[in-house]
């Protein structure tokens, strides 16, 4: 019995398949083309059955539960029978700014919704345009593609609906939200894993899919990717060292600063809380390259401190652990030697990390026990050592940070339940 996750990001997808006892079987990949590309959605339906016939056919027809993930406020709007009636709007995309004012009269002060980037704000934006009136779905990537499989329009989980105004809490559409002229295209909100419907006979003919394997909702590609390093204990914490800083901590309570950028998930019956600060591998690689990062590190002596207290960041501005939009860089005194340099690189992010997590703990979280961590400065041990004597609780380097994996994780635990 094998389980299937997929995850698509802004450029490429990968499937992973894993089996009874949660190891990988088979890993395959696929790329579309670019972001701005006409018929997006169309390569995104290409793409997701190059992957399907990439998986081995014998490891295909043993599969029992599928799962996708995709990236958080992508959405497209569809017409009766799930056909996209414009290009899909892309997560960072801006247009949502234009209709900004409006949505605040009728939103909640301060929602997390009152961006330009929210699903809303982009449900708001097409509302206004001519086409709307062919409208009858409103769905985010991953609601989508995982229709192409079982068929069932109108249905999406509550990680992608968030940003929404989806109200995780309560599980219902708040009222604001369903007075709201568009209420009737509104997807139904399930929880992440929640089976939908079985594939359709038509991908069972194409793919030889067993005609039992059932979908369930998905989630959204860094939930999906914090489900892979195996967290499940409130207290335990992901870490992402990418070119930003990105936490994540399981917590009991849910707590929400969205003027920092601090918000909740719900994960069943607990909170998926976290935070994203500009400091990270990007300000790192501006001054080092990859190898001389880690031809450096390993010079670093971890039982001493640099003594230098840097704000590292690649311009002014930061929102999480301190919401300040006009603070200033800090990477001065900059010693000749650059293995000192590069310690108190690792230090000083190390040292935010740690107060983004006192923050976290500030405003109500759990008490962070154990920290698992992810992104490109995972693999670096000197800085694991660093950043173990700031956060004082055990730093490991998760054994999977593919958001597919999360994701396939999702489709078997929920169909084993
Ligand atoms: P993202 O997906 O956010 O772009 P990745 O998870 O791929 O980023 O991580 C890339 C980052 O990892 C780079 O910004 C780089 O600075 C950092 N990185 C790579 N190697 C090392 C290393 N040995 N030590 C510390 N950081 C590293």
């Amino acid at each position: 019995m094998f389980y299937l996750g997929i995850d698509f990001g802004t450029s490429g997808a990968r499937a992973i398949v894993i089996d009874q006892q949660e190891n990988i079987l088979v890993e395959v990949d696929a790329n579309f083309s670019s972001k701005v590309s006409p018929k997006l959605a169309q390569n995104w339906q290409e793409t997701l059955y190059d992957l399907l016939l990439q998986i081995p056919l014998e490891i295909r027809q043993e599969i029992e539960a599928i799962a996708i993930n995709g990236t958080s406020a992508t959405v497209l709007l569809c017409d009766a029978e799930g056909n996209p009636i414009d290009e899909p709007i892309w997560y960072d995309d801006k247009r949502g700014v234009d209709i900004l004012d409006n949505l605040k009269k009728v939103v909640p002060v301060n929602h997390l919704v009152c961006t330009a980037t929210s699903s809303l704000a982009k449900l708001f934006w097409w509302y206004k345009t001519p086409l709307f009136k062919h409208a009858k779905y409103f769905l985010h990537q991953a609601d989508w593609l995982t229709f192409l499989l079982h068929g069932k329009l109108g249905i999406s989980d509550y990680h992608n609906a968030l940003k929404l105004g989806y109200d995780v809490k309560n599980l219902c559409y708040p009222d604001w939200l369903k007075q709201l002229p568009f209420d009737s295209i509104l997807p139904e909100v399930l929880p992440p894993g929640t089976p939908i419907k079985t594939v359709t006979t038509e991908i069972v003919k194409r793919f030889h899919f067993k005609p039992n394997c059932l979908v369930y909702t998905g989630t959204t590609d860094s939930i999906a990717a914090f489900l892979a390093s195996g967290v499940q204990q409130p207290g335990e914490a992901v870490t992402s060292l990418g070119s930003t800083l990105v936490l994540k901590l399981l917590s009991q309570t849910r707590i929400d600063d969205y003027s920092s950028g601090i918000y909740s998930h719900r994960l069943g019956n607990l909170w998926l809380t976290g935070g994203a600060s500009n400091t990270g591998g990007a300000v790192l690689n501006h001054f080092f390259n990859n190898e001389q990062l880690e031809i450096l590190s390993n010079q670093i002596d971890v039982n001493t401190e640099s003594k230098l207290d840097y704000y590292p960041l690649l311009k002014p501005g930061e929102r999480f652990p301190i919401n300040n939009p006009n603070l200033v860089p800090k990477l001065e005194p900059k010693p000749d030697n650059n293995i000192i340099f590069l310690q108190g690189l690792l230090e000083s992010i190390a040292k935010i990390e740690a107060l983004g997590y006192e923050k976290l703990q500030a405003l109500g979280a759990t008490s962070v026990t154990k920290i698992y961590t992810a992104g490109g400065g995972a693999k670096n041990e000197t800085w694991r050592k660093i950043r173990e004597r700031y956060l004082k609780v055990p730093v490991i380097v998760s054994q999977y940070t593919e958001a597919a994996y999360g994701t396939a994780l999702l489709a078997k635990r929920s169909h084993v339940r």
